[in-house]
């Protein structure tokens, strides 16, 4: 398998180059130039398999010039039974009779994001040995709160390698910034910044394409590399677990053989739902996406009308890791949708850089409302989901969940439409205690999140996860702040 950028087709590059260099020099994301496919029987054939050998077949399909030991051990490192709390790995809960809650969060850090970041480091470690002669890689993370744990515990000492952290300084919750700023490892660096997700990403790019930084790093032997979602390494080991919700699906009888699906996915910067998309492309049963936004509803909008217009107000909401207004991996849905036309990609996203808005074709339009359905919510509606599906469900959802679920039961009202739906689960409640105790019991006397995420325990009769309940007594290591139009002075200066 080759891969190309959706701003160059000319490329042809193996996934080790693709993983290494994390974006594309002209700024285009990597995407490969086929897809592969399984057939129904494959997909049946997969149900008895394990997460760990559903993972080998399907990234296997994409990473060709990776040995079968090579991915093996990769993959078997990832998903051990020390990291994960599931032996199941992303285990499926029945919540209604259409309605299956796919939790991807029993990982180190309790968000979905280790699906993929427990994974990366390894495949970046093989991919630098086969095609970077040697040189360290720095990661640049630009996060709006959980790729940045995710991406600290997944890279921390792992040898050759820094990474470099950057948040919202107001943009989190007190626990994920905890998680983040207490962070051990010899080779890691945290700094919030004075801006939104938005302004720490785009802060993130300027650096990547920058060239005097750029050979900076190299005179040092060293180079840029990308934990976000733009790194085809992030989005490829997400695609696993849609076909293992299928298969779990198929398993418990609760669907036939070919039975087409729906997906939900609680969404920002257009990853997650990407990957589903991509596992379709393989061969996935999927009548509907479903993307689902709070506040910050650009992408609603987008799916309704084809126009992308970023130009709105941000808001900071009680599911921060969808506050964003600019969703990276969108150029690689659309890219896919032209049927792999650069120059409508590369016109698309100049508009976009210029005015901050640009408008799809008809043709693109089409497919779009054919097969993606996309709703939002707001703060009020989320704690009110998490509230109703708690008293009635006697299930404790997290807010960004309780976005995607808000949006699904608006789906089922105005269509009707009762066809098996996986519900992508994105992170632990215990990760938002504030928000979700505030839903379920209203306001509290403290804003501890370590009383209030007892209290939530106690009320709800579930757990704490211990990586949460260490970070009680973990020390703050980093209290960096920086203003985003100094971010390169400030890579500058952690690198030296
Ligand atoms: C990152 C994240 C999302 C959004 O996922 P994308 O792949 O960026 O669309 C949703 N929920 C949680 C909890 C997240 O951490």
């Amino acid at each position: 398998m080759k891969y190309k950028s959706t701003r160059d087709t000319g490329l042809s590059l193996e996934s080790a180059e693709v993983i290494s260099a994390g974006i594309s020099k002209e700024g285009g994301l990597f995407v490969p130039e086929a897809f592969p496919s399984l057939s129904g029987k494959e997909i049946e054939e997969m149900a008895a398999l394990s997460y760990i050998q559903k993972a080998r077949k399907i990234i296997g399909c994409y990473l060709t010039d990776f040995s079968d030991a090579e991915l093996s051990d990769c993959i078997e490192k990832a998903y051990t039974a020390e990291k994960f709390v599931s032996s199941s790995i992303a285990p499926l809960v029945k919540l209604s009779d259409t309605a299956y809650i796919l939790e991807l969060w029993h990982g180190p850090t309790c968000a979905f994001k280790d699906m993929a970041l427990q994974l990366l480091p390894h495949l970046l470690t093989v991919s630098a040995g086969k095609v970077l002669n040697g040189k360290s890689i720095v990661i640049l993370v630009a996060t709006s709160g959980d790729t940045g744990k995710a991406a600290l515990e997944g890279f921390k000492d792992v040898p050759n390698t820094k990474i470099l952290v950057f948040y919202p300084s107001e943009g989190v919750s007190a626990m994920q910034k905890l998680q983040m700023t207490t962070q051990d490892g010899e080779n890691v660096h945290v700094a919030a910044i004075l801006g939104n997700f938005d302004d720490a990403q785009s802060g993130v790019k300027n650096i990547f394409t920058s060239e005097e930084i750029r050979q900076t790093l190299a005179r040092q032997n060293q180079v840029f590399s990308s934990a976000n979602s733009i790194n085809w390494g992030r989005l490829v080991p997400q695609i696993v677990y849609y076909f293992s919700a299928y298969c779990d699906l198929l398993r418990e009888k609760e669907i036939k053989a070919g039975e087409k699906i729906n997906v939900v996915v609680p969404t920002g910067n257009f990853g997650n739902i990407l990957a589903a998309y991509y596992a379709y492309k393989m061969g996935l049963p999927v009548h509907k996406f479903i993307c689902a936004s709070n506040k910050n509803n650009i992408l609603t909008d987008f799916i309704r009308t084809g126009v992308y217009d970023k130009n709105r107000p941000f808001y900071p909401t009680c599911s921060p890791s969808m506050d964003i207004l600019i969703s990276s991996n969108l150029e690689r849905l659309l890219f896919d949708l032209t049927e792999c036309d650069e120059k409508k990609i590369k016109q698309w996203f100049g508009e976009l850089a210029k005015t901050g808005a640009y408008e799809v074709d008809e043709f693109v339009k089409q497919k779009l409302f054919e097969l993606f359905y996309a709703g939002f919510c707001d703060d009020e509606e989320t704690k009110a989901t998490i509230r109703t599906t708690f008293t009635e469900e006697n299930y404790l959802l997290d807010t960004h969940t309780a976005v995607a679920l808000n949006v699904y039961r608006k789906y089922m009202a105005e269509t009707g439409d009762d066809t098996k739906s996986i519900i992508a689960s994105t992170a632990s409640p215990y990760k938002f205690p504030a928000s979700v105790l505030e839903a379920v019991a209203g306001n509290q006397d403290t804003d501890d999140e370590f009383i209030l995420a007892q209290r939530l325990s106690d009320l709800s009769g579930t757990q704490i996860p211990d990586a949460l309940i260490h970070l009680r007594s973990a020390k703050v290591r980093f209290t960096q702040v920086v203003a985003s139009e100094n971010m390169v002075e400030a890579v500058k200066g952690i690198l030296k």
